[in-house]
């Protein structure tokens, strides 16, 4: 990211963290009245073959922001890939569930795309965009926010080139350890999953069929989610002892144990890339708004990644937000107030704390080895799977409808 040339000092809306989901808020705002600075300490890497481990499967709800957006006319959509399938089931026994778009009447359930491919994407809509300006690399140095209970407020960001911006709107896109959810005094629960995700590519003997598998064992679930060369990524859930373990395996041991966890689903593991741990976590921020000030996206919550939805809720964090502040400046009301960013906080919070609960609730109910549990859960999968009108419903909040 480049400093824009026009920059100006004082903004309407300063968003920290150029993630994905700082980077969607901007593109939301992007060729509105606002005026917007991003400010971002890391510089994104170039575009390199082959596909990098870290992944996201974008729901139907996100695609549709972003192809509305422009975002998905960038010749790097060929990253992406299509998939209009999912199929779920329980190592432990026969139950399963499979979800087609065709029985959906949809052209695709989302896409797995690169995190840092889909940053490049949204980049380029970002700078071309007029009204925006971008300060990466950036350091912020001090923040000074003093929020009026009653009106507009304005916050100051010193950054560590010496530049100084002022906002009426900062917006906390800066991921789990948020330093602006820290600096407005909000408190967030953090519990720690104890569990870390295993995350790397592989060629698989079987073609992936652009579809997502996701095989659930005792020790947490096991995703392949079908990547644009062929290959798949897999995030694969583990405790402590055992995510060592699969860590100190050499290739051809780790391809051969990963084959078997997985029941072989897409044969043998032909190749394999480098192996990265992820520790997972699931907290949630206890407010989303202050006066002149809020959070999006994981420096609000973050939910385990098993049903790959964190950077989706962000998403849809971004796209509340810019809608709620657009619509309040459209009737002349004070956007950056608390009363108008309440209502973000009133859309958003609800759901995002249904999913965090749900994904909890999946973990512990097929975390568990407990016979009769295992047999219910089979049960329950199965049955499910034979019920359109529950199967239907389960999707659509999957796909963030
Ligand atoms: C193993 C794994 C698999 C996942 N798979 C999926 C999936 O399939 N689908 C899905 O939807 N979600 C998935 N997630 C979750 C998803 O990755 C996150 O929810 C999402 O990336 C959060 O995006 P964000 O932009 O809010 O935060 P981040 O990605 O953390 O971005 C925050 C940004 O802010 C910047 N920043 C931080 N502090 C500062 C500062 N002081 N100054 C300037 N910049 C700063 C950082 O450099 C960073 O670029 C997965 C998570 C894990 C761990």
């Amino acid at each position: 990211m480049k400093p824009h040339e026009k920059t100006p000092a004082d903004f309407d809306v300063v968003i920290v963290g150029g993630g994905i989901v700082g980077l969607s808020l901007a593109c939301e705002l992007a060729a509105t009245d606002f005026s917007v600075a991003v400010v971002e300490r890391n510089e994104l890497k170039a575009v390199t073959e082959p596909p990098d481990c870290r992944v996201s499967a974008i729901n139907r709800f996100a695609l549709q922001q972003f192809k509305q957006a422009g975002v998905w006319r960038s010749p790097l959509v060929q990253r992406a890939c299509i998939f209009d399938k999912m199929f779920v089931w329980d190592q432990t026994g026969a139950g399963q569930i499979q979800f087609d778009s065709v029985e959906l009447g949809l052209s695709e359930l989302g896409v797995i795309i690169e995190n840092y491919i889909l940053q490049h994407m949204l980049l380029e809509m970002v700078t071309a965009a007029e009204n925006i300006s971008c300060f990466c690399p950036e350091e912020i140095t001090s923040i000074d926010y003093r929020p009026k209970a009653a009106g507009q407020s304005v916050s100051t960001v010193k950054l560590s080139s010496g530049l100084q911006l002022s906002a009426a709107l900062l917006v906390g896109a800066d991921g789990a350890n948020s330093k602006i959810r820290e600096i407005a005094s909000i408190q967030r629960s953090q519990q720690p999953y104890r569990q870390f995700g295993l995350v790397c590519n592989v060629a698989t003997a079987e073609s992936h069929q652009n579809t997502a598998w996701q095989c659930f064992m005792p020790t947490g679930p096991l995703a392949f989610l079908p990547l644009y060369n062929g290959w798949s990524s897999i995030v694969w859930t583990l405790d402590d002892d055992s995510a060592q373990s699969c860590m100190a395996m050499n290739d051809e041991e780790f391809k051969r144990v990963l084959a078997e966890e997985s029941q072989y689903q897409l044969g043998e593991i032909t190749d394999l890339s480098q192996r990265y741990l992820f520790p997972l976590a699931h907290g949630h921020a206890t407010e989303y708004v202050r006066p002149g000030l809020a959070l999006i996206g994981d420096a609000a919550h973050s939910i385990h990644p098993l049903a790959g939805q964190g950077a989706n809720l962000g998403i849809a964090d971004a796209a509340a937000l810019a809608d709620v502040i657009c619509t309040a400046r459209t009737a002349g009301r004070q956007w950056s107030a608390l009363h108008t960013l309440s209502k973000y906080q009133r859309k958003r919070k609800g759901a995002n704390r249904v999913m965090e609960m749900s994904m909890t609730g999946f973990k512990e109910l097929f975390g568990q080895d407990n016979a009769f549990v295992s047999e219910l859960r089979n049960a329950g999968l199965s049955l499910v799977d034979h019920l359109p009108a529950v199967k239907y419903r389960i999707i659509r909040q999957a796909l963030g409808a």
